[in-house]
């Protein structure tokens, strides 16, 4: 008898991400950009973290970046996810400010490094896309 297969959990969109995850499926990285003082931000805040304004616009965002910091999971947490041990977990800073929480791949985890160039790149799902990272 086979074990059953457990998925790995996928976000959904809900009203105030939906435009994040549907830029996603479009290959297009989607932020929030303040429409007073012009900062971007993470989906799906609800004010601007310098003037707090709760106005803004979707902007799509240039998708480059460099890793702040990263780490390497080992520890079996949730079946979903023991494929891809070992895998990082990674702080990318998008050239337009905002710090996204993501993986970095195609590249060996010996590899990663503080201050790496990155591009965007989609792990496409049925009803999302989840940005992930490669080297430049
Ligand atoms: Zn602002």
């Amino acid at each position: 008898m086979t074990e059953p297969v457990i998925e790995k959990p996928i976000p959904e969109a809900d009203d105030a991400s939906k435009p994040f995850y549907e830029g996603g499926m479009a290959g297009r990285l989607m932020m929030m950009k303040c429409s007073s003082c012009g900062t971007w931000r993470l989906p799906s805040r609800s004010h601007c973290d310098e003037c707090l304004s709760d106005q803004y616009t979707w902007e799509q965002a240039s998708g480059r970046g460099v890793i702040r910091t990263f780490g390497v999971m080992h520890q079996k947490y949730h079946p979903g996810f023991f494929p891809e041990l070992p895998y990082n977990v990674t702080i990318v800073e998008l050239e337009e400010g905002p710090r996204v929480v993501t993986n970095i791949v195609g590249a060996p985890n010996s590899e990663l490094r503080v201050g790496l160039p990155v591009v965007v790149q989609f792990e496409k799902h049925a009803d999302s896309a989840i940005p992930k990272f490669r080297p430049v």
